[in-house]
């Protein structure tokens, strides 16, 4: 029996950050994760000598002073990563057909640069930027502050969707007259949506505090996102914590105040203190009945994930396509609200285009990654399969959907086709294998507007000492997991206390 202060289940960034804050103070903690690298989406991956980003491509409020390099400091990390700030002018391009927009970092920039394609717009833009300041400050731990109020619930019980249709006055009543392009101010600024999954129900907050984030400033880390679970994986073991790889934990069970988990190759471990970095549902699911109030089980299992994604990876032949230093959103039609959920026959209906980055001032492009929406239930015929046993039918699958994507990018990019090298193409279903995300969801519970309070998972559950952290929890996204991380620990040690050290680094 391995005896442990705490034990925590998956070592994503959620599962990563908890193990070093309570390292630093003083518990003896083992971490336990399934796959033989440790970082959940924070993984990368080689191909053909390649490296590849699974879940990160870029991070908000990385700035000297921002929100997350200030919780990062705490973590030690900011002197350990290497950055590449995206352009200032345009750190995400956003396209309708052939028309093209530009997302730049610093708030004023941000309207200065819309304004050129939206000048009756300023008051539509200003409120935009109003509304995503008023939220942030109704979520204090945004700004390394303690929660004082519940203002936040005046923001998850809006939609984004209705919100920014609501946004143009003006250009409803002038019917579009007043602006320079044939796309409405309101579809530009959900152009990006697929930050947050882009459905109907996604609350107001979700997007305002991602977009608040990467306006504030657009980093990718050189070299890849796997050195932020490097760094953390060094630093807990430094501190005398324990990082298992490959230890996939089957049942969890509680007696006499302990916690008993059992791995799938017959390790048993015990602790007081247990916390779950993986989906709430997978958690429940290995905990036997009487330990999990039947209500509580029966709302994590109904709650809807987001939708999945699906990815050519590009490894490109050298010197022949440029490294973008911004990320490119292409949609087909004026309406991003509705790609998610896309048919066959229309798929897809936008793409992302992101570029790996590999040194500072990289002229030319290694890597490039092209993301979509998929629904799970295109793969869903081969979900009892495994990773490259899955059947040509699948392979086919893959091959005439690739196809269907590069044909659409090619229209944008049409150098890119002789460009390539090699390709990779994930499903869902490689995301459910390789990350454990319940049927290869992008970010796991679909927070929504409409209830905001049953698709928001607390950190701190009913059974004593067990609690959740990770993406669905506090928010998904790097900065979303870090600071949940805080909240998760914060109920363990008093979130006072946790925020007095982090605000001294
Ligand atoms: C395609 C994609 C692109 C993204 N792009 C960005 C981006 O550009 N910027 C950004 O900020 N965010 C992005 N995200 C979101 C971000 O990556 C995630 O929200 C975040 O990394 C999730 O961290 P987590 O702690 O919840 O754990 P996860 O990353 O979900 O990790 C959970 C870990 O638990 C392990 N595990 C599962 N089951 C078990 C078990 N039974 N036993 C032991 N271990 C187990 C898994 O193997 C995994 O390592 C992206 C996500 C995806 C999928």
């Amino acid at each position: 029996m391995n005896k442990f202060d705490v034990i925590i289940i998956g070592s994503g960034l959620g599962g990563l950050l908890c193990g070093y804050i309570l390292c630093k103070e003083g518990l003896n903690v083992c971490i336990l994760e399934k796959h033989n690298q440790p970082g959940g989406n924070l993984q990368t991956f080689s191909r053909h000598g390649h490296q590849f980003e699974t879940g990160v491509h870029y991070i908000g409020a990385l700035g000297p002073n921002q929100t997350l390099s200030r919780y990062w400091n705490y973590f030690g990390l900011m002197n350990k990563l290497s950055l590449q700030q995206l352009d200032m002018d345009g750190f995400d391009r956003i396209a309708f057909g052939d028309e093209e927009f530009s997302f730049a970092q610093g708030f004023e920039n941000f309207s200065d640069q819309l304004m050129q394609h939206f000048p009756g717009e300023k008051a539509a833009l200003n409120k935009f930027i109003r509304t995503i300041h008023e939220v942030i400050s109704a979520f204090p731990l945004y700004n390394l502050e303690l929660p004082v109020d519940h203002r936040e619930h005046h923001y998850t019980t809006q939609s984004i969707y209705e919100f920014l249709n609501k946004l143009s006055q003006t250009d409803q009543k002038s019917k579009g007259k007043n602006r320079k392009s044939k796309i409405p101010l309101s579809s530009v600024l959900a152009g990006n949506n697929y930050l947050y999954g882009g459905s109907s129900v996604s609350p107001l907050h979700v997007a305002s505090l991602i977009n608040h984030s990467f306006i504030s400033g657009a980093y990718r880390i050189i070299g890849g996102s796997d050195q932020v679970s490097k760094a953390l994986v060094q630093s807990i073991t430094a501190q005398g914590g324990t990082v298992n790889t490959k230890r996939e934990v089957s049942s969890i069970r509680h007696m006499q105040q302990n916690f008993f988990i059992t791995t799938t190759d017959g390790d048993n471990y015990l602790s007081k203190l247990a916390i779950s970095d993986i989906h709430p549902a997978q958690t429940l699911a290995m905990m036997p009945p009487e330990m999990v109030r039947s209500a509580y089980q029966k709302r994590i299992v109904s709650l809807k994930n987001t939708t999945s994604s699906f990815i050519v990876y590009l490894t490109i032949k050298p010197g022949t396509f440029p490294y973008l230093n911004f990320n490119y959103y292409y949609h087909v039609t004026a309406n991003p609200w509705d790609e998610s959920e896309s048919s066959d026959a229309l798929w897809p209906k936008m793409y992302l285009i992101s570029t790996g980055c590999h040194m500072q001032n990289q002229k030319f492009a290694e890597t490039v990654t092209i993301l979509t929406y998929m629904r799970y239930d295109e793969v869903a015929a081969w979900e009892n399969t495994t990773v490259g046993k899955r059947g040509p039918g699948y392979i086919d699958f893959k091959a005439r959907k690739a196809k269907a994507l590069l044909k659409l990018v090619s229209k944008k990019f049409p150098g890119l086709l002789n460009c390539i090298d090699k390709m990779e193409i994930s499903t869902p279903l490689t995301y459910r294998d390789y990350t454990g995300t319940a049927e290869g969801s992008l970010y796991g519970i679909q927070k929504s507007f409409h209830e905001p309070l049953l698709t928001t998972v607390l950190p701190k559950t009913k059974i004593p000492n067990f609690y959740f952290t990770g993406q669905n929890t506090n928010l998904h996204g790097v900065l979303g997991v870090t600071i949940g991380s805080v909240v998760t620990c914060g109920e363990i040690l008093g979130l006072e206390y946790l925020m007095k050290k982090i605000q001294h680094g």
